[in-house]
């Protein structure tokens, strides 16, 4: 006996509401092991007493062939006297003041849950919401730390003896599940018809609800239905007419709707999908994928106007099932898009919804379960057979990003649009979900509550706040007001230096050596005081040296003209002494006081800012083409003239450059010339983007001439074109360069924080 020890097992990962503990039950039963696991607010404490050969391959056990949604990040054991245990339990949680361990993203349901929804004999046949350990909410429903019921929204709803056994049955898949539910007990679905809309049904329960949602939606109404992370307002997507009404309500022109469909097969019907696609809509995230459409699709033309593509999601909540299917349903496709009017956030609360809702959705599909965290929808594609990220929310955040090393404890506050914030601790980094455009009030408020939320739930006092350099964001003015009352230190982050430093530690780089960072976006603050975008820089993590950047054009009016590329373009051609001829595009969009103003404007330098945005140069050049002279989404010229890229054309449009600075004269010369002789649009496009690309890979091999440098990383929205961004890749690769795009974060302002968040800690360690 004497042999017996005793291993003291600490585990940290995803370990927590994904059936780590009885797992780890399971095997010590297999060993016949004594002593006991435990969840505490820092991982998974173990303790055991064994032989020691026994107690190796338990240990071996539990680091191989862990529950599918477990992640183990660090796994310490250490040896001692046996404990003289009896049995093998499950103890309560323990809380480690300070400690942290990450929070599970919410995940769809389970291919077993899914079996048991539609099978009649079970008993929480068609319950929307079922849910064990490896599916189900998480972290939308935290309130906080260790995750128990009582720290989740699901703690008013006391569990009846049936839920009551199968949660505490180590051996039952609902063991410790902490949303654990079933009709007897659970939360319950409901449908409000909105007041307005007369009373045909009154308030309808259960199944009745669901049924009368798929009858309204067949009618072609539009329904605010409740989600994970918030509410979606559905209709039915193959009818032009409730489309079209739900864009006019919603206040939305033009910006594509998000769908969902039932299938793959359904999926397969509208869209090509490549076997890369198909995992991704699949995945337990099931984002928003975006898929090439086929011309044969029944899909409204108004759910995506201009663009070939269409964004797909898989049903991912018990509910959404439901609603998807029974015999014969006429609609194969349902527009899921956010449910807030224009760029509100979206409604999560019943109250909210009834109030906020009601000008767009003529019925409720409610349920009494509570959303604590917003959160969108993830959207995502496929770029180069690799999974490339538009917005990081469901799903995937909170996931924590491993930092390539160990960091302060750092609050980012990141941008003003599609807005993230991140926080660090050691070697984690937590970006948050999407929060969305600052400048809506609400969407502020949503900032402040979850940047609370974060820190609380990840047990993280900032030691320093990085902010980015424009002084108008409320991101920028919430970090320096909370610097100034918890007396902290700050940092100043560049916008495009962040963007760089943002991809670099997505790529898990350690910074040692500066390499060429190209940032392209539509808006940054520069060191300047002006609107930089079109930048070559050489950076590394704590600092950088503009190389080379487009050279500077004047905005007129700021931010109105980025509503209209056509003053853009008018104003790019002054600025290079070119004539506003009558057949241009952009000079038949306004009237001729509008160009008599604007010239006027221009000749007087009055409120107008200067820009090296390549994000702008795109506008200008897609209004030249006669691609669109207004937008009403971000963006939406530059999508558009990508869309209109005749792929058979090499052709292209040269830009010159000397001493730092792009000049574009010369390559909108040649733009202007070829429209004049007509040149079709698809060419000019072509044109446009070849000539880019050379623009970039001639930069890039000057940069390394004068400086040796080999590696580019890429980030800023304007990468979102995937036929520049391809484009770029292959003439960099050719040239020998090593390419590093995003993995895991948005090439766009939503992965900025986390680049904010490097360059702050980086400063503070040098310092
Ligand atoms: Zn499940
Ligand atoms: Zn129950
Ligand atoms: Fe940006």
């Amino acid at each position: 006996m004497s042999d017996l020890r005793k291993a003291c097992i600490h585990i940290t990962g995803i370990v927590q509401g994904v059936g780590f503990r009885p797992f780890v039950f399971t095997c010590a039963s297999r060993f016949e092991l004594n002593g006991w696991v435990r969840n505490s607010s820092a991982g998974v404490d173990i303790e055991v007493d064994g032989l020691p050969e026994k107690l190796d391959e338990f240990i071996r056990e539990l680091k191989t062939d862990i529950p599918p949604l477990a992640r183990i990040d660090t796994f310490d054991v250490t040896f001692d006297s046996p404990g003289e245990f009896v049995g093998f339990k499950i103890i309560e949680s323990e809380e480690v003041s300070g400690a942290f361990q990450p929070i599970s993203p919410d995940v769809c349901i389970c291919p077993d849950c899914l079996r048991e929804l539609f099978d009649p004999s079970n008993r929480r046949y068609r319950y929307p919401f079922i849910n064990c350990t490896n599916c189900g909410p998480r972290f939308t429903i935290i309130t906080d730390i260790p995750y128990d019921r009582p720290n989740t929204t699901m703690q008013r709803f006391e569990m009846c003896p049936q839920c009551a056994a199968e949660y505490s049955d180590p051996l039952d898949r609902r063991f410790h599940a902490q949303p654990i539910a079933c009709p007897t007990c659970g939360p319950h679905v409901w449908l409000e018809m909105n007041e307005k809309n007369t009373s045909d049904i009154a308030i309808l329960d259960g199944d009745e609800a669901i049924r009368a949602a798929q009858t309204l939606l067949s009618e072609g109404r539009i329904l605010a239905v409740k989600g994970l992370g918030g509410y979606h307002l559905a209709c039915d997507a193959t009818n032009a007419s409730a489309v079209d009404e739900l864009r006019s309500r919603k206040l939305r022109v033009d910006k594509p709707f998000a769908l969902m469909m039932l299938d793959i097969a359904t999926v397969e019907k509208h869209c090509y999908v490549t076997p890369d696609e198909q995992v991704l809509l699949e995945s337990r995230q099931r984002p928003v994928v975006l898929l090439e459409r086929k011309p044969t699709s029944l899909i409204a033309a108004g759910i995506a106007p201009g663009q070939h593509k269409l964004g797909v999601m898989l049903p991912y909540t018990p509910l959404h099932y439901l609603l998807l299917s029974g015999p014969n349903l006429p609609f194969a496709a349902l527009v899921m898009t956010s449910g807030n009017l224009s760029e509100e956030p979206i409604a999560t609360g019943n109250i909210e919804a009834r109030q906020r809702l009601s000008v767009l959705a003529d019925a409720f599909l409610m349920h009494d379960r509570d959303i604590h965290t917003r959160c969108d929808d993830s959207v995502v594609r496929i770029f180069n057979k690799n999974l490339f990220v538009l917005r990081r929310s469901r799903g995937y955040a909170p996931d924590s990003l491993s930092l390539p090393f160990d960091v302060p404890s750092v609050l980012a506050t990141g941008p003003e649009l599609k807005n993230t914030f991140c926080l660090t601790r050691g070697r984690y980094a937590f970006l948050s979900h999407h929060i969305g455009d600052m400048e809506n009030y609400e969407t502020y408020r949503s900032f402040e509550q979850s940047v609370v939320h974060f820190e609380r739930l990840f047990r993280i006092q900032p030691e320093l706040i990085a902010y980015d350099l424009h002084p108008d964001y409320f991101s920028t003015r919430y970090a320096l007001k909370r610097a100034g009352t918890e007396n902290l230190p700050v940092v100043g982050v560049q916008h495009h230096h962040a963007h760089i430093a943002a991809c670099m530690a997505d790529n898990g780089l350690a910074g040692d050596h500066p390499l060429i960072g190209i940032a392209f976006d539509g808006t940054g603050y520069g060191d300047d005081g002006k609107i930089w975008g079109g930048e070559f820089l050489l950076a590394d993590y704590a600092g950088y040296k503009r190389a080379w950047h487009l050279g500077y054009f004047p905005l007129p009016g700021g931010d109105a003209s980025i509503k209209r590329p056509s003053r853009t373009a008018l104003s790019l051609l002054w600025s290079l002494g070119l004539d506003w001829e009558e057949y241009l595009a952009p000079c038949s969009d306004l009237s001729h006081e509008e160009c008599l103003t604007l010239r006027t404007q221009l000749d007087r330098g009055l409120n107008v800012v200067q820009t090296s945005s390549m994000g702008r140069l795109f506008d200008a050049a897609a209004a030249l083409a006669g691609i669109r002279q207004e937008v009403n989404y971000e963006a939406q010229a530059a999508i558009e003239f990508e869309a209109a890229v005749d792929r058979s054309e090499m052709g292209l449009y040269r830009f010159e450059f000397s001493n730092g600075v792009i000049n574009v004269k010369d390559a909108m010369i040649a733009l202007l010339g070829d429209i004049r002789k007509g040149v079709p649009v698809g060419m000019l496009a072509a044109r446009f983007h070849n000539g880019i690309t050379d623009l970039v890979g001639s930069v890039c091999k000057q940069i390394r001439a004068d400086t040796g440098f080999t590696e580019v990383a890429l980030s800023g929205g304007v990468w979102q074109n995937t036929v520049l961004l391809e484009r770029v890749i292959v003439t960099l690769q050719r040239d020998g360069f090593t390419v590093f795009l995003h993995k895991h974060t948005p090439v766009n302002d939503g992965g900025l924080s986390l680049g904010q968040a490097l360059v702050g800690a980086a400063r503070f360690i040098s310092k």
